[in-house]
């Protein structure tokens, strides 16, 4: 297996951590994950990772009556920050150095956001875990992912989804959708095709940042994407 890439942004949601029951984080299902996360590293490649929080809480859905957003969403951000420190743990029991940066300051279990220590950290083949988002209300995890992707200058931004690519049509309830192998974020906005929040898809195209999206729904998954072996599909 040759990898395609040097260094990668993996986004995945928080519900990819939670398995069936789609809530909370679900034992083998994070092992799993981590396990092809660690496959990749060996291979030399230097993998950044961001987590969602959408397995505990999304401030724009969960939001109690009369809490304001910006509190709502810093209930989300503390969420992917839970993420983080679970899969930084998992990795370490399998052996992989792992570094949780959060843009959400939580200085008692895991480092505040540094450029400059984050970059030394993947040098240093650390697996970077990238928590807490943007650290600001109203935006996504996607939107923290594209924005840590152009900041470490990675190759590539790999969003992993249910579906193994970017379709003109919902898959799963059209049987004769056409799955794209390439397109343009103009296209992706356009369309509004549902497959990342708008304006992280803005965002990586103001910076040229590529996007693959692949399916994370079988072992390796991450792998194979990464060595070019999964349906995919490239906004570029
Ligand atoms: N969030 C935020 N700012 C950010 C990133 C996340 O406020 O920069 C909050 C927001 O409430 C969001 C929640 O954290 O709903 C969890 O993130 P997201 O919904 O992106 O998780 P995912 O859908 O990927 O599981």
């Amino acid at each position: 297996m040759t990898p395609e890439y040097n260094r990668v942004l993996l986004k995945i949601s928080g519900e990819g951590l939670a398995g069936s029951s789609k809530i909370g984080i679900d034992a083998e299902v994070i092992m799993t994950l981590a396990e092809d996360i660690a496959q990749v590293s060996k291979l030399g490649v230097e993998v950044c990772l961001v987590i969602g929080g959408g397995n505990f809480f999304r401030g724009a859905k969960n939001a109690l009556a009369g809490m304001d957003r910006s509190v709502a969403d810093q209930i989300g951000m503390m969420a992917t920050v839970m993420n983080a420190l679970a899969m930084r743990s998992v990795l370490q029991s399998i052996g992989v150095k792992a570094t949780v940066y959060s843009g959400f300051s939580v200085p008692q279990a895991c480092e505040s956001y540094q450029f400059e220590k984050a970059i030394r950290s993947l040098e240093n083949k650390e697996v970077v875990i990238f928590a807490g988002g943007t650290g600001c209300p109203y935006f996504t995890t996607d939107t923290g992912a594209a924005l840590r992707a152009v900041e470490m200058h990675c190759d590539i931004l790999m969003k992993a989804t249910q579906v193994d690519g970017v379709y003109d049509a919902d898959p799963r309830f059209n049987s004769a959708a056409k799955r794209y192998d390439e397109i343009s974020y103009a296209d992706v906005l356009n369309k509004h095709l549902n497959v990342m929040d708008m304006t992280a898809v803005a965002f990586a195209g103001e910076n040229n940042l590529p996007v693959k999206v692949f399916a994370l729904n079988e072992k390796n998954a991450l792998l194979n994407a990464v060595c070019g072996k999964a349906k995919s599909t490239t906004i570029k």
